[in-house]
C-alpha cells in the first residue's frame, strides 16, 4: 500500500520593533541577561500591557504580504500554563480573534508554481529562556514579551522538501516587507511540525505527530525525512500511530516521544481583561498597505523578464534582496545586463567573501559599476583589464576612469601602434608563423598572446587577431 504525509506547520517569526509587545524594553539579542527587562514583561503585579503599535501594523502587513484577510477587529487572550520561563504563568495570545485571516504562500517546487494556504497569522509575545548550568538553572527573560508573530498553514505540505521550500519562501517575504530578520541564529524564526500519513487517495487524516521548537528550516527537512518513514513503517508493520509530541535529536537523527495526548495541556484560555481589542480604522489601514513590497517570486519573474536574466541568476538575487537591488541599480544604462549579473554574482560576490565583508561596506556605488561594464561593452578596456581596475575599486574605492586614466589602462585601438606590435610578434616567432601560414589555425592564439603581452594587456584582441591575419596571409 501507498502512502501520502500530510504536514502543516506552525512558524514563530519575531518581529523587527524596537520594543517589545507591550512595555518599553528594548526588543536586543544578545543583552547581558535580565538586563531589558522591567516590571511589565516580568509580569509583576499592579502592572497593565500596552500594545506595540509598530508590532500591530507589521502583523497586519505580513497579513497583506500572505494575502490574508487583515481582520477589522481582533482581541487578545490569555493562555494559561505554568513555566519557569513564562514570568505571568499566561501568555498573551490571540485565540477566536485573530489579526489576520486566510491567505496563502506561493512559492516554486522543482521548478513547478505551488501554494501553500494560510489558516491565520496572528500576534503573540514570546517567554523567556531558561538555560540550564552544571548545579543550577538560570532565566533571561529578556525574550519574554517579545512580538510574536505565529503563522498557522493549512495541512497543504506533502514532504519534507515541500516543507523546506514554504518556509525558505516564508521567510523571504517577511524579510522583504522588514516584517522580521528571520534571523536564525537568534531564534528569530522556530517552528512546530505537524505530521501524518495515510493511505494514498484517503481523505481521513492519521493521527497527528507533532515535533516541537525546531530552529532550523534543514532541521525540519531532515526531522521529516525521518518521520514520514518512520510512521509508515508502524503502519505497513501492523501497528497504530498514536498522536503525541515527539522531539527532534539532530544528533541522533531521530525524533523521540515527549508527551502523549493524555498529557495534553488546558490551557484555560479568558480573554484578557487588561486590553482592549484592536479595531483598525480604514486609514489605519490604508497606512498599512503603503509598506507593500514586490514579493520574492515576484520579483524573480520580472528579473527574467525584464532583464533576461536566466532562471538561475535570478534565483540567486531574489534570495539576497540587497544584492538584487543592487543589480537593478548597476544595471542602469547598461546594454549588457546580463555581464552586470555575472561580474554581482561572480566577481563581486568572491571579493566579498574573500574579504568577509559585505555590500553594505563596499567603498564604489553601482553607478561605478556600471561605468566599468560600460568600459567592458564599448571596448576602452578589455575583459582582463576590467579585472584589474575592480580590483583596484574594491580596496580603493576609486572611479573606474580615474584608475584608467591614472594607470594608463585605455585598450589599444590605434592600427599603427597595434601593426607595430604584430610584426614584431611574428618576426620573433617565425615557427609559429609558418605554422599558421600551413593552416594551423591554433597558431594565430599563440602569436595574439604574445601581442597581448607585449602590450601589457591593453591591445583589443579583435584588433590584434585581425592584424594578425592580415599581415601573415598578405
Ligand atoms: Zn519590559
Amino acid at each position: 500500500m501507498e502512502y501520502e504525509a500530510v504536514i502543516g506547520l506552525e512558524t514563530h517569526v519575531q518581529l523587527k520593533t524596537r520594543t517589545k509587545m507591550w512595555c518599553g524594553c528594548a526588543n536586543e539579542f544578545g543583552a547581558e541577561p535580565n538586563s531589558k527587562a522591567c516590571p511589565v514583561c516580568l509580569g509583576l503585579p499592579g502592572v497593565l500591557p500596552v500594545a506595540n503599535a509598530e508590532a500591530l501594523r507589521l502583523t497586519a502587513l505580513a497579513g497583506f504580504l500572505l494575502n490574508c484577510e487583515v481582520a477589522g477587529f481582533s482581541k487578545w487572550d490569555r493562555k494559561n500554563y505554568f513555566y519557569p520561563d513564562n514570568p505571568k504563568n499566561y501568555q498573551i495570545t490571540q485565540l477566536d480573534f485573530p489579526s489576520t485571516i486566510g491567505g496563502h504562500v506561493d512559492f516554486e517546487l522543482d521548478g513547478d508554481a505551488t501554494l501553500v494556504r494560510i489558516t491565520r497569522a496572528h500576534l503573540e509575545e514570546d517567554v523567556g529562556k531558561s538555560f540550564h548550568f552544571e548545579d543550577f538553572s538560570g532565566l533571561d527573560f529578556n525574550r519574554a514579551g517579545v512580538p510574536l508573530l505565529e503563522i498557522v498553514s493549512e495541512p497543504d505540505i506533502n514532504s519534507a522538501d515541500m516543507a523546506y521550500e514554504y518556509l525558505n519562501a516564508l521567510k523571504r517575504i517577511l524579510e522583504y516587507g522588514g516584517v522580521s530578520d528571520c534571523d536564525m541564529e537568534k531564534g528569530q524564526v522556530r517552528c512546530d511540525v505537524n505530521v501524518s500519513v495515510r493511505p494514498l487517495g484517503k481523505s481521513k487524516l492519521g493521527a497527528k505527530i507533532e515535533i516541537k521548537n525546531m530552529n532550523s528550516f534543514s532541521g525540519v527537512r531532515r526531522a521529516l525525512q525521518h518521520e514520514i518513514p518512520r510512521q509508515i513503517g508502524v503502519l505497513q508493520n501492523g501497528g497504530a500511530i498514536v498522536q503525541e509530541t515527539r522531539r527532534w535529536d539532530d544528533d541522533a537523527g531521530i525524533t523521540e516521544s515527549m508527551r502523549t495526548k493524555e498529557d495534553a495541556h488546558d490551557y484555560r484560555y479568558i480573554p484578557d481583561p487588561d486590553l482592549m481589542p484592536h479595531t483598525p480604522t480604514e486609514e489605519w489601514i490604508a497606512n498599512v498597505k503603503l509598506g507593500m513590497v514586490e514579493l520574492p517570486l515576484a520579483r524573480k519573474q520580472r528579473l527574467m523578464a525584464e532583464y533576461q536574466l536566466p532562471e538561475g541568476d535570478a534565483g540567486v538575487f531574489v534570495a539576497d534582496s540587497a544584492l538584487a537591488d543592487y543589480f537593478e541599480e548597476a544595471s542602469r544604462g547598461v546594454k549588457d545586463q546580463k555581464a552586470v549579473a555575472n561580474w554581482i554574482i561572480n566577481d563581486l560576490q568572491a571579493k566579498l567573501t574573500g574579504s568577509e565583508t559585505s555590500l553594505a561596506d563596499l567603498k564604489f556605488t553601482p553607478a561605478a559599476f556600471s561605468e566599468l561594464v560600460g568600459f567592458v561593452e564599448s571596448g576602452k578596456i578589455s575583459r582582463n583589464i576590467a579585472q584589474e581596475v575592480f580590483t583596484e575599486m574594491f580596496s580603493t574605492g576609486k572611479a573606474p576612469t580615474e584608475i584608467v586614466e591614472e594607470k594608463g589602462l585605455v585598450q589599444l585601438s590605434d592600427t599603427g601602434e597595434l601593426e607595430r606590435f604584430c610584426k614584431e610578434a611574428i618576426e620573433a616567432n617565425p615557427g609559429p608563423s609558418e605554422d599558421y601560414c600551413k593552416g594551423k589555425e591554433a597558431a594565430l592564439n599563440f602569436l595574439k598572446g604574445q601581442v597581448m603581452k607585449a602590450s601589457h594587456g591593453r591591445a583589443n584582441p579583435q584588433l590584434v587577431g585581425d592584424l594578425l591575419k592580415k599581415i601573415l596571409t598578405g
